[in-house]
């Protein structure tokens, strides 16, 4: 049974509970963070912090978190439960107070939840070497994608609706332009050009993006940061998705049409393997 983390109290997982007035759970009002460990070290914690106290910013959450003590949290959750490789969840809500859609007083305290998901073989997935299947959907999220949030059920809803189609994932679609995968950041590759989305709050600012551009630059990889088409990413010679869980993942089909060659390309293979020997060496 693993250990999680709720409000200053590590517990069995069965013996850990919140309020069922909590406005995370009556409102959605709270953010998350997710972040990977390998060999039993947190990837880019610098990255999920900063940008956890971003989004709590953007939704006027007074609460004060240490960030030092965040990251003894995560340590102590990683020993606890001996993970070795694997996720580390994180959600902050506004606390908990009786039902009304205005924002509690300030002083009520949050709800701080962490818990640990092993995932062996994270890093050597199969899917890194076969390549994922996506399916277009449009985008029906609300407008600040930029602020990590727990309203996930459109997402949901996309995952299910690629499964029933026989796919891995989707990529949401807007003004006829792909914003992001249910979870991950979008990109294609044309004639050696990596393209993504740029930055706004159509999307959400992936840790993961950041880095990976980073070293794609260093790499002398040209990048475009720009909205591209659909008829675009069928048309590339690779695609692919970032995200804290799945690092750099090929896509090898669209909507059922094969991109490239249909395997992974050479580019997306280089950026997974830079990304993974990078941040292992600089996780902590
Ligand atoms: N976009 C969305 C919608 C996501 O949910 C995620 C994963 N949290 C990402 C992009 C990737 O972000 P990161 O690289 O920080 O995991």
């Amino acid at each position: 049974m693993r250990t999680v983390y709720v409000n200053g109290d590590y517990l069995p997982e069965d013996e850990a509970r919140i309020s069922v007035f909590d406005r995370g759970f009556l409102f959605a009002d709270g953010v998350y963070e997710v972040t990977s460990v390998l060999d039993g070290k947190l990837v880019d914690f610098p990255g999920h912090a900063a940008r956890l106290q971003r989004s709590m910013d953007e939704l006027a959450m007074e609460a004060e978190i240490d960030m030092d003590d965040l990251l003894e949290i995560h340590r102590e959750l990683i020993r606890r439960n001996d993970l070795t490789e694997g996720l580390i969840y994180l959600q902050v809500t506004r606390g908990a107070a009786d039902r009304d859609f205005l924002y509690p007083a300030s002083e009520t305290p949050p709800t701080i939840v962490l818990f640990t998901q092993s995932k062996p073989g994270l890093a050597e997935s199969p899917m890194a070497k076969t390549g994922m299947k996506i399916v277009t959907i449009p985008d029906r999220r609300w407008g600040r994608r930029d602020i990590k949030t727990v309203q996930l059920l459109y997402p949901s809803m996309g995952k299910m609706e690629a499964k029933r189609a026989g796919a891995d994932d989707a990529w949401m679609v807007e003004d006829g332009h792909v914003t992001e995968g249910t979870s991950n950041n979008a990109y294609i590759v044309k004639d050696g050009v990596i393209v993504t989305r740029h930055l706004g709050e159509e999307i959400l600012h992936g840790i993961t993006r950041k880095a990976v551009l980073a070293f794609a630059r260093e790499a002398q990889m040209k990048v475009e940061e720009r909205p591209f088409t659909v008829e675009e990413a069928l048309a590339a010679d690779e695609a692919f998705v970032t995200s804290a869980s799945s690092f750099v993942m090929p896509v090898v089909e669209i909507d059922g049409q094969t991109i490239g060659a249909g395997t992974p390309g050479a580019t997306v293979a280089r950026l997974r393997e830079i990304y993974l020997d990078e941040m292992r060496k600089a996780a902590i």
